[in-house]
Parts: structure tokens; sequence; C-alpha cells
């Protein structure tokens, strides 16, 4: 079926800059170019539709972040280099790439929402599930994916949003945005004891959001087994009770066995099976209306071969 992808060469100006002391930046452009290169190489590069991405504006930045924040950003950019966190830096050009990876999270929701596309993929950076209201965080600058779901509501009158966030590390930011919400269902799974130390599965919303958050936390050395049989389980029965209008996806590919920053142990048969999980989701319940945003994923090849095996998946599976 129809599978749109957000590319823009503007992705690979974002640099991050030295990773603790100087040592080596895991989240860095060639991540998207061994993304595409492969998609490319493989011919299913040519089988998508490309959207090219423009940038959020200030109402869909400020629906989740404080403007002073968006405007900090702004002006350490330009001032740039700098490290906005011990792990989070920015160059000139990353502001034009934060606001491009926000950006196109809105356009992939109208694409999807007006059925140009059943699914969409964006493959943007800097990721954005740790990025909370008023900070950068983990090599995060905004929260697409919120924004996503806030424009998705603002723009198109939705009531119930679901974001899976299926990243090896915990969507601090995405949680804190919307826990107090019962219109934004955030469901995660993640390693945990681990980075960021948040989503332990004693938090489940607050106040009238309570009940509209689920953590699944895995141990180190979980693989495909486990992970499936979280989603296909207690994340499944979530979904089929909240029935969302449409579902996000942090898809961060760095629980895969391959990644430097996780101990868990995912292959690419795992993520095929966990991409049919969601296809199935937002078919039953949204009418096929998917986005799929990148988060992390450090190996190159891992994280391209995982990103192929996605897309395929949803390529092969999103049908109505
Ligand atoms: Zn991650």
């Amino acid at each position: 079926m129809k599978v749109s992808f957000v590319s823009s060469p503007d992705f690979r100006r974002h640099q991050n800059g030295s990773y603790e002391s100087g040592l080596y930046h895991p989240e860095i452009p060639d991540r998207l170019d061994a993304i595409e290169n492969r998609l490319h190489r493989l011919g299913l590069w040519d089988e998508l539709e490309i959207v090219e991405p423009m940038p959020a504006t200030a109402g869909q930045l400020g629906s989740v972040h404080d403007l002073d924040y968006v405007t900090y950003v702004e002006r350490a950019c330009e001032e740039g280099p700098l490290s906005l966190d011990y792990d989070t830096g920015v160059v000139r050009e990353s502001f034009l790439a934060a606001t491009l990876a926000a950006g196109g999270a809105c356009q992939a929701v109208d694409l999807v929402m007006s059925d140009a596309a059943d699914a969409v993929f964006c493959a943007v950076r800097p990721p954005g599930h740790h990025a909370e209201r008023d900070a950068a965080m983990g090599f995060c600058l905004f929260n697409n994916v919120a924004v996503a779901a806030e424009h998705a509501r603002r723009a198109h009158g939705l009531e119930r949003v679901a974001i899976l966030d299926w990243d090896v590390h915990h969507g601090n930011g995405t949680q804190h945005t919307f826990e107090h919400d019962p219109g934004v269902f955030y469901l995660s799974i993640h390693q945990f004891p681990h980075y960021p130390g948040t989503g332990d599965a004693t938090e489940r919303g607050l106040g009238a959001g309570e009940g509209a958050t689920l953590n699944v936390p895995m141990g180190a050395g979980t693989g495909d087994s486990e992970w499936i049989a979280a989603l296909e389980g207690p994340m499944t029965r979530a979904i089929d009770e909240f029935k969302p209008e449409i579902v996000l996806l942090s898809a961060g590919f760095d629980a895969h066995a391959e990644d430097p920053l996780s101990s868990t142990l995912v292959s690419e048969a795992g993520y095929r099976t966990m991409t049919e999980i969601v296809v199935d989701w937002a078919a039953r319940h949204s009418n096929c209306r998917l986005v799929s945003m990148l988060e992390g994923g450090y190996n190159l090849n891992a994280l391209a071969r995982s990103v192929e095996t996605h897309v395929s998946t949803l390529r092969r599976a999103s049908g109505r």
C-alpha cells in the first residue's frame, strides 16, 4: 500500500558535537545515509512517495514547548556549536533541522488524515522523545511525536491519539507532555532500568490522565519473544479499549541486539512482527492511519536493516 517517506538533506546538517568529553557521538548524520542508501540499493526507495518537509510553525512547536524555550534553542543554534545538555549539542543548522523534523511529523499526520498515504515513515533527526516542554535532553531538541499528536488534535479535531514508543529508552518527554491528558494514550516499551530513569510500570498517568499511560519495562537480555508478547498482550488490550483515531509510533531501533546503547536483543524479524502488530492496531481502529517517526538506533548497519524491514513491512501490510 501507499507509504510516504519524509526525507531532507537538511536533517544531515544538524551536528551534536562531542559526546561525553570529546568521545564519538552516536547520533550522527551518517545514520540517515545508512538508511537511505540501503533503501536505494534494494530498490525500495523508488516505491515510496518521498516528502520534503516544511518547518514546524511557532504555533505547532508552542503546542508542546514553551515559546521561550523555542527562542532559546534558536539563539543557541545561531551561536553554536554549543551544548544544551551533557549529550545534546547544536550547530548553526540545528534549528532548521529540528523545526523540519517536527514540521515533517505534522505533514505526515496531514497525509494520513487526507488519505494521501496509508502510512508515513519520517526519517528525521534530531530525534524527539526525550525533549521536555522547556529542555533539550538525550540528543533531542523538540518533541516531534508530541508536536504531531497535538497537530492531529488541533488541525484535524481528533479526540483519541495513541503514541507507541518502542525506542529502547523511555520517552520521558512524551510521557510528561501528556501524562495529565486522557486524550493521548502513551504506551512505551523500553529497557529498564536504563537511561533516562523514568518509565516504571507504576507510572500510569496523573489526574484526569490516569490510566492513559502504559509503561512496559523490559530487562536487559530480553529480545523478540518478550517484546512481541508485550505488544500482543497488555499493549493490544489497552489499544483495543482506547480505540485511537490515529496511531503514532516513536520508532527507535536501538533495542536491536547489535546496538551499542542497549543490552536488549531485538532482531529485524522482531521489528517485522512488531510492525505488523501496530499496522493491525491502525487497521482495526484508525482507518489505517499510522505515522512512524525515527528516534534512536546507533549501529548504522543494524539501523539500516531494521528501518528497511519496518518500511517494507508497512508497504506490504498497510492496507484497507
Ligand atoms: Zn533510544
